[in-house]
C-alpha cells in the first residue's frame, strides 16, 4: 500500500463480520480495502467458535474447519450435583477451528478481489479520509464508505458518531486438544455467579478439543477473570479422563450484550458484528448475528454505491431490528440479577420441571436466529 489509497469501501476489522461483508461487496464488483490490525488471522482469537444449527444450515462454512456435531447440552447448578441433560434429535452445534476458518474466509475475500491489509490499524478519520497505520507507515484512505467491523469497542463507531456498546460482559477460555472420548460430544453450562457473575461457565468437549471458559460482568469477578477460568478449570465438568496440558491456547474478549444498537449507519458508513452490538443478549452468541447483519450491510452499501444515493443506508436501521431482541433483553436482565449461588440453585429448580426444560430447549435448540430485515 502506498501512503494514499482510494477504495469504494474501507472495512475495518477482519473478524467474521468484516471478512463476510468485504467478500460480499467485492463479489458485487466494488473495490474493497480490508484493514486488520493483527499481523495474522490465526492468533488472538476472541471466540469459542460454537456455530448453531441455523448458521450451519444457511452459510456454507468449510466442513473441514468444523468439529464433530454436538447434540447434548448439560446444565449444572453451582454444586455441580444432579445436572440436567438435554439431548436433541438433531446436530445442534459444531465448534469451528477458528484459525483455519478465518484463514479460509480471508482466501475467499482475496479471491473475490478484496485488498486485505494485515498488521494495519485504523487510527482515526480526517475530513475526507481515514487514517491507517500499516507496516510501512501511515496511509490515508479516501473511501466512499467506512464499515466498522472492529469489534465490541469500535473506534469507527465513535468516529462516525454512531451508537456504541455500553453493556458488556468479558469472557475468557482455555482451549486444548483432547484424546477421543467414550462420552458423546457435549456442551456443559454451569450457572454459578460466584464463578461467572451474570452469565455462565462452560465446557465444550467435542472429542477433539475442549474449551473451558467463564464470562460475566468485569466488575463482579472477586479475583479477576483469569483466576476464575483457572478455578473453574480445576473442577470443570465434562472432562473425565482428560488431563489439561501445560500448554493451552488462551482466548478472551468483551461481549456486548445490550442488544443491537439503534443507530448503526449514517451517510459515511455503518457498523457490523460486535461493533453494532449484534449479539444475543441472552446466549452471548454473536457468530450467527454477525454473518446475517453483514449480508444486510452489503445489500444496502451495494445499493448506495450503484445508485450513488447514500440515503440507501437509511434502511440499515438498528432501532427497527432491535424490537425483536426485547424478550432476550428481559431474560438477560433476569440472569444479571442472579447474584449468589443460593439464588442460582433456587433458579435452577425451574430447570428440573417439564416447563423449565421446554423453555431451555427452545433457547438452546430453537430455530430463532438474528432477525431478517423487514
Ligand atoms: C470468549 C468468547 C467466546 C465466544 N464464544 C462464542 C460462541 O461460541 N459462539 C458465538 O456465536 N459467539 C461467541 N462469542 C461472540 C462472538 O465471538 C462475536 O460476537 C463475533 O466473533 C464477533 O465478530 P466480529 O467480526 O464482529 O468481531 P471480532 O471477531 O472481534 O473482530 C474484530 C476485528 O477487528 C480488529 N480491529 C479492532 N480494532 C481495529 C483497528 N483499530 N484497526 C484494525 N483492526 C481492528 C480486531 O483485531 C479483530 O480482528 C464469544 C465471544 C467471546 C469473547
Amino acid at each position: 500500500m502506498g501512503p494514499h489509497e482510494r477504495a469504494d469501501v474501507l472495512v475495518v476489522g477482519a473478524g467474521l463480520a468484516g471478512l463476510h461483508a468485504a467478500t460480499l461487496l467485492a463479489r458485487r464488483g466494488h473495490d474493497v480495502l480490508l484493514a486488520e490490525r493483527r499481523p495474522g488471522l490465526g492468533g488472538a482469537i476472541r471466540t469459542t467458535g460454537i456455530f448453531v444449527r441455523k448458521t450451519l444450515d444457511d452459510f456454507p462454512l468449510p466442513p473441514d474447519c468444523l468439529g464433530p456435531p454436538i447434540r447434548r447440552v448439560v446444565l449444572h447448578p453451582p454444586s455441580l450435583r444432579r445436572p440436567v441433560t438435554l439431548d436433541s434429535g438433531r446436530d445442534e452445534y459444531r465448534v469451528g477451528d477458528m484459525g483455519e476458518l478465518y484463514r479460509a474466509a480471508a482466501r475467499a475475500a482475496t479471491d473475490a478481489g478484496v485488498r486485505l491489509a494485515l498488521g494495519t490499524r485504523y487510527s482515526g478519520r480526517g475530513e475526507d479520509h481515514s487514517l491507517l497505520t500499516g507496516p510501512d507507515g501511515p496511509v490515508r484512505v479516501r473511501a466512499r464508505f467506512v464499515v466498522g467491523a472492529d469489534g465490541a469497542r469500535s473506534r469507527v463507531a465513535r468516529d462516525l458518531g454512531l451508537d456504541r456498546n455500553r453493556h458488556l460482559l468479558v469472557g475468557a477460555e482455555e482451549v486444548f486438544a483432547v484424546p477421543g472420548s467414550a462420552e458423546p460430544p457435549a456442551f456443559h453450562c454451569v450457572l454459578d455467579p460466584s464463578l461467572a457473575p451474570g452469565y455462565l461457565a462452560w465446557v465444550v468437549n467435542d472429542g477433539e478439543h475442549a474449551h473451558v471458559g467463564v464470562a460475566g460482568y468485569a466488575d463482579r469477578f472477586p479475583d479477576g477473570l483469569r483466576r476464575a477460568v483457572q478455578r473453574f478449570g480445576a473442577s470443570a465438568p465434562g472432562l473425565s479422563g482428560v488431563s489439561r496440558p501445560d500448554d493451552v491456547e488462551l482466548r478472551g474478549g468483551p461481549i456486548p450484550v445490550g442488544g443491537l444498537l439503534r443507530r448503526i449507519g449514517c451517510t459515511d458508513g455503518l457498523l457490523v458484528g460486535d461493533a453494532a452490538g449484534a449479539v444475543s443478549p441472552l446466549t452471548a452468541g454473536g457468530l450467527d448475528p454477525c454473518l446475517r447483519l453483514s449480508e444486510h450491510a452489503a445489500d444496502v452499501l451495494d445499493e448506495a454505491l450503484r445508485t450513488g444515493r447514500p440515503a440507501a443506508i437509511d434502511r440499515y436501521d438498528g432501532a427497527a431490528l432491535r424490537a425483536s431482541f426485547r424478550g432476550r433483553l428481559l431474560l438477560r436482565r433476569g440472569l444479571a440479577q442472579v447474584r449468589t449461588p443460593a439464588m442460582a440453585t433456587a433458579a435452577f429448580t425451574a430447570l428440573r420441571t417439564p416447563v423449565g426444560q421446554a423453555a431451555a430447549r427452545r433457547i438452546l435448540f430453537g430455530d430463532r436466529s438474528f432477525p431478517a430485515p423487514g
